[in-house]
């Protein structure tokens, strides 16, 4: 980025400074893959592995990193045991009903 007032700046590099400006934040092909993993509950280790509300809970990934050193593992504060819930049929009806 030119270190020039604005006013200095010819076409071609006020240019790239936009494209530059409309770049900044856009994610990354790494940022974007890491999300992909992350929202694959199949990946996903422990009772949150095993869960029948991986897809639509998954658990905090942040919290799983912060307390196990893996993004994947299962979330650690939460209480359920998976096939504990006693809806289980329901439950299968409205997650795979398009
Ligand atoms: S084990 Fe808990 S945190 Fe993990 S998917 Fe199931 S309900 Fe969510």
């Amino acid at each position: 980025m030119p270190d020039r007032h604005p006013e200095e700046l010819t076409t071609g590099e006020a240019t790239e400074l936009m494209r530059q400006v409309a770049d900044f934040g856009r994610p990354t092909p790494l940022f974007v893959n890491l999300f992909a993993e992350l929202r694959d509950s199949d990946r996903l280790g422990g009772r949150c592995g095993a869960c029948e509300f991986r897809t639509i809970c998954g658990g905090s990934r942040s919290r799983a990193y912060a307390c196990t050193g893996d993004v994947l593992a299962e979330e650690p504060w939460c209480g359920h045991q998976p096939d504990s819930f006693p809806y289980q049929s329901d439950l299968a009806q409205h997650l795979h009903t398009p």
